[in-house]
């Protein structure tokens, strides 16, 4: 089911509320990113047949620059042997970026890469010239089941990088910068990028950040995105109100969004408004501006490109 690209109904204008994100601006050269718009996440099935939930790409809102999709994969409580995954499939020219929250994950490539993501995990696959890999729960998992949440984005390639030689950068959760914030009440993982002094170790081809903010009630946070970059947060967990418009007015926004931010600064604000807290992902990255020749999981810049993709996929070019 996919739903136009309207505002739903967990979305309220709050008027007449003075956010103190309106009136603290952290230097006099910043401003900060009103709300452009907020999509909501489509639940849909991946793989094998587990629970994603999509906030894009959807009709109207296909890629933001240079980001190809994010998917949620869960929340979901799984029965022991009921878990599934996505066995042997292809990529190339861009890169998957999967990150866990719970449950456990295992891959395996046909270049013999082979390794298990657990809860706090990164793993940054740059696809590159290409990739044949299973994306699996763990035996261990499959076997006695539990909690899956995580994510899997997907990050575009400049045509200069589309051809490269396949990478993995597998980051396990201790080498992930945790950033306290507000007085303690906020914290910040570092994927990407920079929070403050925590600096990520995850070498990106274009320009990133990848923030996964936990905020206490009443918590509000300040980051920097540059003006040109697109920017993103996707809601996972309680409630928040981002951004902030010259009248004070606030977006309040729920699980399950995805809020887009508008180029009019270079500061992103969000604050905690319920007891529940408020848990996102915060992603920017800096437009690679070239076409898009996608289907499925090639992503090239031209028709050509495309049909060479399948034709080196069918004569095993790939392995
Ligand atoms: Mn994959």
């Amino acid at each position: 089911m996919i739903r136009k690209n309207s505002a739903p109904k967990a979305v309220s204008k709050l008027r007449g509320q003075k956010s103190s994100s309106g009136t603290l601006i952290s230097s006099p050269s910043q401003t900060l990113r009103s709300v452009d718009r907020v999509l909501p996440a489509h639940p849909t099935l991946e793989g094998e047949g587990f629970l994603v939930h999509r906030p894009f790409p959807a009709p109207g809102m296909l890629h933001l620059d240079p980001f190809l999709m994010l998917d949620e994969m869960g929340p979901a409580v799984l029965p022991p042997g009921e878990a599934k995954g996505a066995p042997n499939h292809p990529h190339r020219g861009f890169e998957t970026v999967t990150y866990l929250l719970e449950g456990e994950a295992e891959h395996h490539d046909s270049q013999g890469n082979h390794g298990v993501l657990r809860p706090g995990d990164v793993q940054w696959m740059t696809a590159g010239r290409g990739v044949i890999h299973s994306e699996m729960p763990s035996e261990k998992f499959q076997r006695e089941g539990g909690r899956m949440h995580g994510f899997q984005l997907w990050v575009n390639l400049p045509r200069v990088d589309k051809m490269m030689k396949a990478r993995y950068q597998e980051i396990p959760s201790k080498k992930i910068p945790e950033v306290v914030l507000a007085g303690g009440l906020a914290r910040a993982k570092v994927i990407a990028g920079a929070v403050g002094d925590g600096v990520s170790v995850i070498e990106t081809r274009v320009p990133i950040q990848y923030v996964d903010f936990d905020l206490q009630e009443g918590a509000e946070i300040r980051q920097p995105a540059p003006q040109n970059h697109t920017a993103f947060a996707y809601v996972y967990e309680g409630q928040g109100s981002f951004g902030a418009d010259a009248a004070g007015q606030e977006l309040r926004v729920e699980r399950g969004h995805l809020v887009l931010f508008a180029h009019d600064g270079d500061l992103i604000s969000a604050r905690a408004t319920g007891p529940e807290g408020l848990r996102f992902l915060l992603l920017s990255g800096q437009p690679i501006g070239e076409p898009i020749a996608q289907f499925g999981p090639f992503v090239m810049n031209t028709q050509a490109e495309l049909e060479q993709a399948f034709w080196d996929f069918q004569s095993g070019h790939f392995l």
